[in-house]
């Protein structure tokens, strides 16, 4: 899965490039699109059925699969742009939240900053808790924890992580908050998808007309970050980050461990 992987962390790095005032969704997946396949990959949320883009694009209250479009992102937007990608049957998913600073709008700014990076912090606690756990319910305890330490925002429980392979979207489920049951062992040939989802405000969905975009009810902001994590006898990796999460996981006293 090292190279699905890749490929995957290759599409976010070349959105993460690219992604500014003035770009619009569509052009953002293109960019994924190339990087997928010149790395040898195809998009695999394509082979959902009826879904024909390589990305979802969910801008502010948008939450989740959010099919891209023609409107020029803007000053004040918060997208989060998640990708995943197949080589060999195998697949990769990842997400992270770009955040488009507002100068006229300083208020709205912070506001933003502080949702993209509580969302991304809440992942890597949950991603370091998986090298050390023994039950995968641990996970979702540290994501929450972390979230209702550092914030009032809401964790989203319509949509979680999940098992990754050679499907897109396997057993187990991810939580991320706590639920009565621990949850499968963790050991090595786990592969799981860690994808914390936040909102500023509440937590409830709804799935909008086009039968996709799904939307915070109350119309709040949101924001969402992902890796797919390989559990191995050595170690954890991050397969969907070049540097395996070294650089994510460091502060948090993880040293992810290449798979041999
Ligand atoms: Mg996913």
């Amino acid at each position: 899965m090292v190279e699905p992987g890749l490929a995957t962390g290759a599409a976010l790095a070349a959105m993460r490039d690219a992604v500014r005032p003035g770009i619009t969704t569509l052009e953002l997946d293109a960019i994924a699109e190339d990087a997928i396949r010149s790395r040898g990959g195809a998009p695999n949320f394509m082979l959902e059925p009826g879904y024909r883009h390589t990305i979802c694009a969910n801008v502010n209250e948008h939450v989740v699969h959010a099919i891209p479009t023609g409107r020029p992102l803007e000053p004040g937007d918060i997208v989060a742009l998640d990708a995943g990608a197949v080589v060999d049957g195998w697949h990769g998913d990842a997400a992270f939240t770009a955040v488009l600073p507002d100068p006229a709008r300083p208020d709205r700014t912070t506001a933003i900053e502080k949702l993209g990076d509580v969302t991304e912090q809440a992942m890597w606690r949950g991603i370091a808790r998986l090298a050390t756990a023994s039950h995968l319910g641990e996970v979702g305890e540290a994501v929450s924890a972390y979230v209702r330490a550092n914030s009032d925002f809401g964790v989203l429980e319509d949509y979680i992580g999940h098992g990754i392979g050679r499907s897109m979207h396997e057993d187990p489920p991810v939580f991320n908050v706590p639920v009565h049951r621990r949850g499968p062992e963790v050991k090595p040939g786990l592969v799981v998808a860690i994808e914390p989802i936040i909102s500023a405000g509440g937590i409830d969905t709804v799935v909008e007309d086009d039968d996709w975009t799904v939307t915070i009810a109350d119309g709040s902001m949101s924001a969402q970050w992902e890796h797919s994590v390989a559990v191995h006898r050595d170690g954890i990796w991050v397969l969907t980050a070049e540097d395996g999460g070294a650089s994510g996981l460091a502060p948090l006293g993880i040293t992810p461990v290449p798979i041999p």
